[in-house]
């Protein structure tokens, strides 16, 4: 094992706009089809003031990024982080527009950011910064326009902050303007689990694709969040045995398996997996690289990179992370005969059963849990056969065949409708 990836020069948006020239080229996509999809439709950036508890005020940073709205309205999480940039927001507004293609729901791509260390603010903070964020990007989101969602260190009480501060504006209760809001005020059975389960389902997909039994294959989680921790139950409940996860503060190891509830309570108390008892302790690199059969990164971007793709020993990446590789890393891995299952193929089960929620929430008709877990099954099986098909027509990685099967049904929904005036 080795030293922890520095990501100094990393940039998030400049490696999307990279695996999108990638897959325009090999489309053969016309320049001024390109122009217009390589750059989002809208950026709004907001400065705001918020009033702390000690009495001070403080102005947090936001964004709001819709990339493309032509299969639908914008749709994509909020993150709340020390580290958020534009960029970022940028390359996430991005993938989700790829991401809902893949997949095949009527939406285009957004993301959203506020600039800020949740984990240093008070509950009551939060509620306001959120209350005042969503009040300042209101005027480019709305049901039928633009549906924020959870995303890093955002949750269905942030989603419901938002819900009722959109609601208060107009007068009246409009569930359907985010999803991933708790179910007592229209979120949805199966949202909680959906990401983790879309990257299960389609993690059984490449398994079969390479011969590889699920039954007994190590698996090691980055991240023990939404995505990560319910990840690792769900794997674990599927007969796998997770043999390292990790969090910001480091990674825990154990050969013969770690008991995801368990590792959660711990999480729960004490606020990381570190410390677990019958675990070693690893660095946080190290869960990358640690002897495995499935890896999934569910965490951040770029911790995949050039400096430590050599060293990845899982023959299944499955991304729950959105861009959690670069594409430098990508060719080594492509070469070594890694499978990656790309970001917006893996990951799109959390957007899946949002989809389901905005539908339910708009006919205010709810679905069972067993009827959105049978329609997100039909979804990502069918998302992951279209993609490997592409992959084996033109001999080439599943991210490129994802790109390219994304980008060639959002140039289609441009093209047909063609440009205004
Ligand atoms: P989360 O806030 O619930 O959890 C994030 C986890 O990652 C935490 O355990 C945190 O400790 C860990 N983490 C953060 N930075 C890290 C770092 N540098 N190294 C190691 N661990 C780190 O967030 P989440 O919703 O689980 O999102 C995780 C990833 O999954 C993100 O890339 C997100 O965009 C993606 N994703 C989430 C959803 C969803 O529905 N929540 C859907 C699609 C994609």
């Amino acid at each position: 094992m080795h030293n922890e990836v520095t990501s100094a020069t990393f940039n998030p948006y400049h490696m999307a706009v990279q695996q999108f020239e990638l897959a325009a080229e090999k489309l053969g996509l016309s320049e001024d089809m390109r122009e217009i999809l390589r750059k989002p439709k809208r950026e709004l950036i907001v400065n705001f003031p918020v009033r702390l508890d000690s009495g001070r005020i403080h102005t947090f940073t936001g964004y709001r990024v819709q990339h493309n709205v032509n299969r639908g309205p914008a749709k994509g999480g909020i993150r709340y982080g020390p580290d958020v940039t534009l960029d970022e927001v940028k390359a996430l507004a991005m993938w989700m527009t790829w991401k809902c293609a893949v997949v095949g729901i009527p939406f285009g791509g957004a993301k959203g950011g506020v600039l800020c260390d949740p984990k240093k603010m008070t509950s009551a903070e939060l509620e306001r910064m959120t209350r005042r964020y969503a009040t300042e990007i209101s005027i480019v989101i709305g049901p039928h326009s633009d549906i924020p969602a959870p995303d890093v260190n955002t949750n269905p009480q942030v989603m419901a902050w938002m819900m009722d501060t959109f609601s208060m504006h107009e007068g009246f209760s409009i569930p359907a303007v985010v999803t991933g809001k708790p179910l007592s005020i229209g979120g949805s059975e199966g949202r909680n689990d959906a990401t983790a389960r879309g990257v299960l389902f389609v993690t059984r997909q490449a398994a079969k694709r390479i011969g590889m039994p699920l039954r007994g294959a190590r698996v090691s989680i980055q991240g023990y969040g939404n995505a990560g921790g319910i990840a690792a139950r769900l794997f674990h409940n599927e007969g796998c045995r997770i043999v390292a996860v990790s969090d910001t503060r480091g990674a825990i190891y154990n050969e013969s398996g770690l008991d995801p509830a368990s590792v959660l309570r711990h999480k729960q108390e004490t606020g990381t997996v570190m410390g677990f008892p019958r675990a070693h302790p690893l660095r946080v690199s190290d869960v990358l690289e640690v002897p495995c059969d499935i890896l999934i990164p569910a965490a951040v971007e770029g911790v995949i990179t050039a400096a430590n793709a050599e060293r990845v020993q899982a023959r299944i990446i499955a991304e729950a992370a959105n861009g959690p590789t670069t594409p430098e890393a990508d060719k080594i891995l492509f070469e070594r005969d890694h499978l990656v299952i790309p970001d917006i193929l893996a990951n799109a089960g959390g957007v899946t059963v949002s989809y389901f929620e905005w539908v339910q929430d708009l006919q205010s008709f709810f679905w069972g849990v067993e009827e959105i877990t049978r329609k997100l099954e039909v979804i990502m099986n069918r998302a992951f056969d279209a993609v490997a098909e592409l992959a084996d027509k033109y001999h080439c990685e599943l991210r490129l065949a994802a790109n390219m099967l994304a980008i060639s049904r959002v140039a289609e929904a441009t093209q047909i409708r063609g440009i205004y005036p």
